[in-house]
């Protein structure tokens, strides 16, 4: 407000209340400023000191409100004093001879003259402590928008909008580096002059070692101060007329310089410049600078920390990133859970693996996914493991999202704190179907997973840490926001835990078997490279680290360089390599994006595969000599489900191979044979190999086909059988052959028949004849024609038999008769012939059955021919029987040569005949066992020997007694 003249003046006697003269004894002397005002509010009595605040101006006779300006709200103290109510410490405002001040005025109203009451005014001058007050309120509205920048260029500029142009015209900030003042920020109200003051700085940078104003600052660490700055003064100080001519130019006329301090230690200048004429610092100023200089300082500081500890959060962020990829790229299954067993994670593989999607639904179908077989056992050892904090390992079947079950080897290790309480598990699980499926050696494996595994446990104190860290991170980003600045103390642990981030990343790199981990920043330069193999190669990550590979390798570089640009353009992909010493190596590139999610580095994992490699070459040779065989090779599972089938099965069988898989055996058994497969199996439980067991199988189209198997039984590393693999070979033609030869024998022996019946006649008359003879040579060679005959025609018949075996046209006829009878008989017509062996028969009693007699007699002739015929002069020969409930048991037991037991079985195969020196000496074309093990299983008994070499034989036959079976 300005003053103006008064229009019109009011005389002190026309005033009313104390006269001026007691006024003026009252208060003359008064250090605080009175004034005492009339009924029309005009300055009626005002003491010297009142006076000299308006020097310039009378005021008696003034309004009042002509004066002052009421600055609190709504105007109530003017409106009180309007009233002639008290006041207390009313803030006014006042225009005087010195420019614009503070006042705070009281009134006291004096009713006692009566009328209207007279009003003394008790002011104070406040502007020294307003103007203070003002730039406090003022710092501490810079102090709190300060807190709230982050950043350091944000911070400044916002320091510097307060500033300028409400406190000063020019405002500098430096810092102090080693090498001089950095300026960090400029301000002017005019961007044209912020664009000459920085050419000025440039050209005149600030001497830090002479005596004017920033090297004297810096050296005592106290504000300079100059309040008013004259034309000589700069003379003075700046002796070259052309930046004097510059310096005019800044308009300087008030400048406060600062020290800037942050933890006790100067870090820069503030510089403060006023060019408003008659707008000069002063003291309070000067105190406020340093404070703001300070703030500054606080704030750089602030700022500083916060974007390191940004950059620090930042860079572990994408530590994590990185354990996250790497989790994900290591080719095991992995998972951990708490000490409940309760998965708590589950690394990328498994998802992809189940094609179950989000965690909480992998946990909840996991079960499912295991093979039902191997879910009891699951059921049974996990808890088991999980209760005793034992490590474990189990195979088990795992369903991929396709239903396919494959092997997997699963391990659970424990880790323990120190009162040996579990505090997690983590899991892997590899796949080893094509190991388990053709039997390899997974010792190497299991060698490394063991050693994985408990580098994994080893470093779980980090992977705990490093969970509660990722916890605290969130939580810090989140109250960071919030908060000011980040303490020293939490910027350390920040470090600590990028320390630790690192080396957790470090420790997975180096615990994933016959790897190598590196990661590439975005111009191809080693950031990171870790791995077992480096080790075992004897290289030092040191010399990689933060190099570039064309100075390491520039060929290598070369061929590498393109991948890199690739996975840097944010491509995922997998290459196979071959080092120079013949190792194969699966490389993944996998780009890693940084804070803007741009792609600025990679992580590239190599896995040495050449165990893989060598294995998947055994397996594609094998396959390959699968896939030419001539013979049908399947393989299936116990339960007789075919899992392969080669291209000689598909012309066999005449099945195509995805008709074959995934169905069961059972399409190319025909139906009388099926319960072949289970007996098979059994015998292969036992260890024993099937080795050219000839069979019938059944082509698509219904025709049956003859084959000798070969089949193997296909063992886990307990021994249990997993799976059977089976060779099939197709025998028909030789069997056409084999036809062919027993037609014609069956022919020639029909044909041998009718001359042999007729000799045999002709023998008999003419031995009757020549029994009245008296020549003994023609009676003894009668007698030895009839036996010869006899032979022969036993031979005959028998070949005739096999014929019609073969033929399937041989005829039981059966019959009810005595067996202990017959062998009674047997035994005796045996005795009469045989003087070489006593043959005993050792029972007594009645045995009916029903049975063709003249087979049944030919087995035991047979059997009783070939005890006689295998065992040397003199030894026994007993036949016996054995009645249970069912059938009769008979054997024919010798004390002769003996059959090896790897002929035991075989003896009763066509023309199978014992090849040792011994036989070879005895007659017989091995068919008489044969003709008798059809016979006895076209009854429904069963037939077979039991031998001990050099001891003797003994066949047993059953029959059974129940007729008409
Ligand atoms: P073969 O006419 O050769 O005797 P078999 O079919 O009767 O024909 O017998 C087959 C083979 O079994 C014989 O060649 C012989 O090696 C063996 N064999 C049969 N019975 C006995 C026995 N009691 N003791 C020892 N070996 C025997």
């Amino acid at each position: 407000m300005t003053i103006n003249k008064p229009n019109s003046k009011i005389k002190r006697s026309d005033t009313k209340g104390k006269p001026v003269g007691w006024l003026e004894k009252a208060y003359g002397g008064s250090p605080v400023a009175v004034m005492v005002i009339d009924a029309g509010h005009r300055v009626y009595y005002a003491n010297p000191v009142a006076l000299s605040t308006f020097a310039e101006h009378e005021i008696i006779g003034w309004p009042v409100f002509d004066l002052y300006e009421d600055t609190s709200p709504g105007k109530i103290n003017e409106g009180k004093l309007a009233r002639f109510e008290e006041i207390a410490d009313g803030e006014f405002k006042a225009k005087t001879g010195s420019g614009e001040r503070w006042f705070s005025i009281s009134a006291v109203a004096d009713h006692e003259s009566g009328g209207l009451p007279q009003i003394t005014l008790f002011i104070r001058d406040i502007t020294a402590f307003k103007k203070k007050e003002n730039l406090f309120s003022y710092l501490n509205e810079a102090a709190a928008s300060l807190a709230k920048t982050r950043d350091t260029p944000g911070a400044l500029e916002l320091v510097a909008r307060l500033v300028v142009p409400r406190f000063a015209t020019w405002f500098t900030i430096d810092r102090l580096t080693e090498s001089g003042l950095e300026l960090l920020m400029l301000k002017h109200e005019d961007p044209a002059r912020i664009a000459w003051a920085y050419q000025y700085r440039k050209k005149y940078p600030p001497d830090l070692n002479g005596n004017s104003g920033p090297a004297v600052v810096l050296k005592t660490g106290k504000p300079g101060f100059v309040s008013v700055v004259t034309e000589e003064m700069i003379n003075a100080v700046v002796t070259d007329p052309a930046q004097r001519r510059d310096v005019l130019k800044i308009g300087l006329h008030s400048v406060i310089i600062t020290p800037m301090w942050a933890d006790e230690k100067i870090i820069g200048l503030v510089n403060f410049i006023s060019s408003v004429p008659g707008r000069h610092f002063d003291a309070e100023d000067v105190a406020f600078a340093q404070n703001f200089a300070n703030l500054i300082g606080l704030a750089l500081e602030n700022a500083r920390l916060n974007e390191e500890s940004a950059n620090e959060i930042a860079l572990r962020k994408n530590s994590e990133e990185k354990l996250q990829f790497l989790t994900d790229a290591i080719p095991h299954k992995l998972w951990t859970s708490g000490p409940d067993g309760r998965a708590t994670y589950y690394n990328q593989r498994w998802y992809e693996y189940t094609g179950v999607y989000g965690f909480e639904t992998l946990r909840d179908k996991i079960w499912d996914s295991l093979h039902p077989d191997d879910r009891s056992l699951a059921a049974v050892e996990w808890p088991e493991v999980i209760k005793l904090g034992n490590p474990a390992e189990i195979e088990q079947r795992l369903m991929r999202h396709d239903g396919v079950y494959r092997w997997h080897l699963s391990r659970i290790m424990p880790h323990k704190n120190n009162d040996g309480d579990v505090t997690l598990w983590i899991g892997t699980s590899t796949d080893i179907h094509e190991q388990k499926v053709f039997g390899m050696e997974l010792a190497a494996v299991n060698e490394e997973l063991t050693a994985a595994n408990e580098e994994f446990v080893a470093m779980n104190e980090e992977l705990v840490a490093m969970n509660e860290e990722v916890a605290a991170t969130n939580e810090e980003l989140a109250s960071a926001n919030q908060e000011q600045a980040i303490t020293n103390a939490e910027l350390m642990e920040t470090r600590d835990r990028l320390r630790k981030s690192e080396k957790l990343f470090r420790s997975i790199a180096l615990s994933i078997p016959k790897s190598l981990v590196t990661v590439i920043d975005k111009d191809h330069r080693y950031v990171m490279i870790e791995g077992d193999i480096m080790e075992k190669m004897g290289y030092d990550r040191r010399d990689y680290e933060g190099k570039h590979p064309a100075d390491i390798s520039p060929e290598q570089y070369q061929t590498d360089r393109g991948l890199y640009e690739r996975v840097l353009k944010g491509e995922a992909f997998s290459v196979e390599r071959r080092a120079p010493a013949g190792e194969y190596y699966l490389v993944h590139f996998v780009p890693l994006p940084g804070d803007r999610s741009e792609v600025d580095s990679a992580l590239i994992i190599a896995f040495d595969v050449s165990d893989i490699k060598q294995s998947e070459e055994k397996i594609a040779k094998l396959a390959a000599i699968v896939e030419s065989s001539e013979d049908a090779i399947v393989s299936k599972t116990p339960e007789g489900v075919v899992t392969s089938w080669n291209a000689a099965a598909e012309r066999m069988f005449g099945f195509t191979e995805s008709e074959m898989i995934g169905q069961t055996i059972y399409a190319i058994i025909p139906p009388d044979r099926h319960d072949e497969e289970p007996r098979i199996l059994a015998r292969l439980r036992r260890g024993e190999h099937v080795e050219h067991f000839e069979t019938k199988r059944m082509t698509k189209s219904g025709q049956l086909i003859d084959v000798s198997l070969t089949i193997s039984p296909i063992m886990d590393k307990q021994g249990n059988i997993i799976g059977l693999s089976k060779i099939a070979r197709d025998i028909s033609a030789k069997k056409q052959e084999e036809q062919r030869k027993n037609d014609f024998i069956g022919m020639v022996s029909h044909e041998l028949k009718t001359p042999l019946t007729s000799l045999n006649g002709i023998i008999q008359i003419a031995a009757a004849k020549l029994n009245k003879n008296e020549d003994a040579f023609l009676a003894e060679a009668m007698d030895r024609a009839k036996r010869q005959l006899k032979r022969m025609t036993a031979m005959v018949n028998g070949f005739l038999d096999v014929s019609r075996f073969e033929a399937g046209t041989m005829s039981i006829t059966y019959q009810e008769f005595d067996l202990a009878e017959l062998l009674n008989e047997i035994v005796g017509e045996t005795k009469m012939v045989t003087s070489t062996h006593p043959v005993n028969f050792l029972g007594s009693g009645r045995v009916h059955i029903y049975a063709d007699l003249d087979k049944i007699s030919s087995v035991v002739f047979n059997l009783l021919n070939n005890a006689v015929k295998y065992s040397t002069k003199g030894k026994n020969i007993d036949v016996a029987y054995q009645v249970t409930k069912k059938e009769v048991l008979v054997s024919v037991k010798d004390e002769g040569i003996g059959i090896e037991a790897r002929d035991i079985e075989k003896i009763f195969e066509r023309y199978y005949r014992v090849d040792d020196p011994y036989s070879r000496r005895v007659s017989g074309f091995g068919i008489g066992l044969y003709l008798s093990a059809e016979i006895i299983r076209r009854h429904n008994g069963k037939i077979w020997a039991e031998s001990e070499p050099g001891k003797g034989s003994t066949f047993y036959f059953t029959l059974p007694l129940i007729k008409g079976i």
